[in-house]
């Protein structure tokens, strides 16, 4: 795979901006050629079987292809703080978490920087014995997700709409719920079914994400009929999560200001429920802003 090729006319997510990185223009993510990364830490709130006793190898990417009215990472998804890498230091941190006892590499919004965490993952071939956790928005596209074929052990994608109309509304992307449908079907097919270590650990597998938003519930329902019409009860897991908490751009829509109510979370849980998926619930305590991360605009280890 050349890199370069890749980004010199980047059409690596939906946004299809088509501009050339190398030369220092920027597309819709407001990614450069160079890696760009805000923490490189072990990370303990992703789901028990991806976190484990240890915690998971997370990197936070700077930048992104959605770039959502509530993102509560904003600082690094729209504002762009981070400090850039070399693939050869990109490669240097996932051994260096490695070494810190991560039960994996995760990576937290690397659509934009495919190319790269490729070439960092083949640099590390062999030496990298944990699995490799890809963790996105769920708007990506199929070729991009090909050069992730025997890279890539765990998917961890957000389902977040299945209306176009709140899609566009709240991320700009009125073709969410098309390429992110198409998209987990594709992982899941990379990926096969979920496959546990002895320590409950997952290997191997697709957990699909989903935040109930506020006034949200009736998308969130289709959402869950979308996927039980799709995939057997074993082929993925489901992780329902609460904890949207109204931040940054959120504010300009009014039916965002305001926390998901217990009941709104309830009444999506109640039908995940009756779909038979394996997978997790969120507890409602965790719904708070706390577990946001230190960002850091200079490398630091
Ligand atoms: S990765 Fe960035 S530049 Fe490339 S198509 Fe997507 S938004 Fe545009």
């Amino acid at each position: 795979m050349e890199s370069e090729k890749l980004l010199r006319e980047c059409r690596l997510c939906p946004r299809d901006c088509g501009v050339d990185r190398t030369s220092g223009q920027k597309g819709f993510c407001g990614c450069g050629s160079r890696v760009k990364i805000a923490r490189a830490e072990l990370h303990r709130w992703e789901e028990p079987c991806i976190s484990g006793k240890n915690g998971s190898g997370t990197v936070f990417f700077s930048g992104c292809s959605l770039k959502c009215c509530f993102c509560q990472n904003y600082e690094i998804s729209d504002k762009g703080k981070g400090f850039e890498l070399s693939c050869e230091e990109l490669a240097e941190t996932f051994l260096r978490l490695r070494d810190m006892c991560a039960h994996n590499i995760d990576l937290v919004t690397p659509t934009p920087y495919v190319p790269q965490i490729v070439s960092a993952l083949d640099k590390v071939r062999g030496r990298l014995d944990i699995p490799i956790v890809y963790n996105c928005g769920g708007y990506e596209e199929m070729s991009t997700l090909e050069l992730l074929r025997d890279r890539v052990d765990v998917f961890l994608p957000d389902l977040k709409y299945y209306s176009a109309e709140l899609s566009a509304k709240y991320s700009g992307a009125a073709d969410y719920f098309v390429k992110a449908s198409a998209a987990i079907k594709k992982m899941a097919e990379l990926t096969g079914k979920p496959v546990f270590d002895e320590n409950g650990l997952m290997k191997k597998g697709v957990i699909v994400r989903h935040l109930v938003l506020p006034n949200g519930r009736h998308d969130s329902a289709e959402l869950i009929r979308w996927l039980s019409e799709n995939f057997e009860k074993d082929s993925i897991m489901v992780s329902l999560m609460s904890q949207f908490t109204p931040v940054y751009h959120a504010f300009d829509h009014k039916e965002l200001s305001r926390r998901t109510s217990t009941f709104e979370y309830e009444y999506v849980a109640g039908l995940l429920q009756k779909t038979g998926f394996d997978g997790y619930f969120q507890q409602r305590s965790s719904a708070d802003e706390g577990y946001i991360p230190e960002f850091f605009d200079r490398k630091y280890y």
